[in-house]
C-alpha cells in the first residue's frame, strides 16, 4: 500500500518522518567520505576482571565527529553503514586500527590484554573474513586470541548453518568469539552449545536493575549459571554502580564493563590507564 501511494505521501502526512529520512540520506552520503576525511575515531572502554579488579581488556567503539552535525552516535550510523555497504571498509578500518593500537600498547609495556571489536552482520557474511583478519594480526604480530570478535545473537541465528561454518573458520585461526548483548535476541540454547564460543556479554538492559528488579535478577543469575555449565566466560555490560559490581562479583561473573570504571575514552586517555596495571580508579575504593 505504502508503495502505491508513493514517497510524497508521507511528506504530506508525516513531516517529521521526512526529516528523519532526509537526515538518514545525508548521513549515508557523508559517511562515504568520513574515513578519508579522518572523521572516524576509535574510543576504548576497559573490561575489569572481578577477581583482581584489573583491566583485562578493552572494547573499541566507533565515534564519528561530523564537522557540522557534531558527534553522531554509532546507534544511528552503523545501521546506515550496513544498508549502504560502507560497513565493510569501515569494519576493516576498525579491525586494523584496533590491532595496530594494541601492538603499539604492547611495545610500550602494556601487559597482554584482549582487544574487542564489534562485527556487523554484513561483515560476518564475508566468506574470507577469517583470512582477512588473520592477515592483519599477522602483519602487526598480534596473537589471534588477543582479538575478541563481538557478534550478536540475531546475526548468528539468522542462518545457523553458515554462521556455524563461519565461527569454526574464525575459531580455527584462534580468534576469541563472544556473543554481545546476550539475552536480547532469540538464541536457542542448543545452538549456543554447538557454536564454538568463548564467552557472552550480558546485555546492559538486565544489569541496569540487577538486584532490584526480580525478573532482571533472575535472568542474570540464569545466564551466569548456564554460562558456567557451558564453560563460557561472562562479561556484564553497563555496570554503573558499586552495588551492581558487587552483586555480579558475588555470583561468579568474570568481567564487568561500564561507567563505574570508565566510559569509552580516546586512546590518549586509555593508554595511561593500561600502563598503570593497578586496579581501575572506580575500583580502588571497592577493593579496600
Ligand atoms: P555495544 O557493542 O553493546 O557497546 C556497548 C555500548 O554501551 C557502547 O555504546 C557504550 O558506550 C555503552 N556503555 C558502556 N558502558 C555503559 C554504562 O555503564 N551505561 C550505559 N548507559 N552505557 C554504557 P556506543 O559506543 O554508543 O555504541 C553503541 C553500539 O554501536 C555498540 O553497542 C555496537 O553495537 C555499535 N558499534 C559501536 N562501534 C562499532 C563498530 O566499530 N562496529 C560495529 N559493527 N558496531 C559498532
Ligand atoms: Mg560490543
Ligand atoms: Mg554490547
Ligand atoms: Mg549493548
Amino acid at each position: 500500500k505504502a508503495k502505491e501511494l508513493g514517497r510524497n505521501t508521507y511528506q504530506f502526512y508525516q513531516p517529521e518522518m521526512n526529516a528523519k529520512s532526509l537526515r538518514r540520506l545525508s548521513l549515508a552520503t557523508e559517511l562515504r567520505d568520513a574515513l578519508e576525511r579522518d572523521q572516524l575515531e576509535l574510543y576504548f572502554q576497559p573490561f575489569i576482571d572481578t577477581v583482581y579488579g584489573q583491566i583485562c581488556g578493552v572494547e573499541a567503539l566507533l565515534r564519528w565527529h561530523h564537522p557540522i552535525m557534531g558527534s553522531v552516535s554509532p546507534i544511528e550510523f552503523i545501521p546506515i553503514a550496513e544498508n549502504t555497504g560502507m560497513i565493510v571498509p569501515i569494519g576493516q578500518w576498525v579491525i586494523e586500527q584496533s590491532v595496530k593500537r594494541y601492538a603499539e600498547w604492547r611495545r610500550k609495556g602494556v601487559k597482554p590484554l584482549r582487544i574487542a571489536v564489534n562485527i556487523s552482520a554484513v561483515q560476518f557474511r564475508q566468506v574470507d573474513l577469517a583470512e582477512q583478519i588473520l592477515r592483519v594480526t599477522n602483519q602487526y604480530g598480534v596473537p589471534p586470541s588477543a582479538l575478541e570478535l563481538e557478534l550478536t545473537e540475531s546475526l548468528l541465528m539468522r542462518d545457523v548453518e553458515s554462521a556455524t561454518a563461519q565461527l569454526r573458520r574464525l575459531k580455527a585461526l584462534g580468534f576469541t568469539l563472544v556473543i554481545d548483548d546476550f539475552g536480547t535476541g532469540y538464541s536457542s540454547l542448543s545452538y549456543l552449545r554447538r557454536f564454538p564460543l568463548d564467552g557472552l556479554k550480558i546485555d546492559r538492559s538486565f544489569i541496569a536493575e540487577v538486584n532490584r528488579n526480580t525478573d532482571d535478577t533472575a535472568i542474570t543469575l540464569a545466564i551466569l549459571s548456564m554460562a558456567r555449565s557451558l564453560r563460557l566466560h561472562v562479561t556484564a555490560e553497563g555496570v554503573e554502580t558499586r552495588e551492581q559490581y558487587e552483586f555480579l562479583t558475588r555470583h561468579g561473573c568474570h568481567e564487568t564493563q561500564g561507567y563505574l570504571f570508565s566510559p569509552p575514552i580516546p586512546e590518549a586517555q586509555i593508554l595511561p590507564m593500561l600502563l598503570q596495571d593497578k586496579p581501575a580508579p572506580g575500583l580502588q575504593e571497592i577493593s579496600q
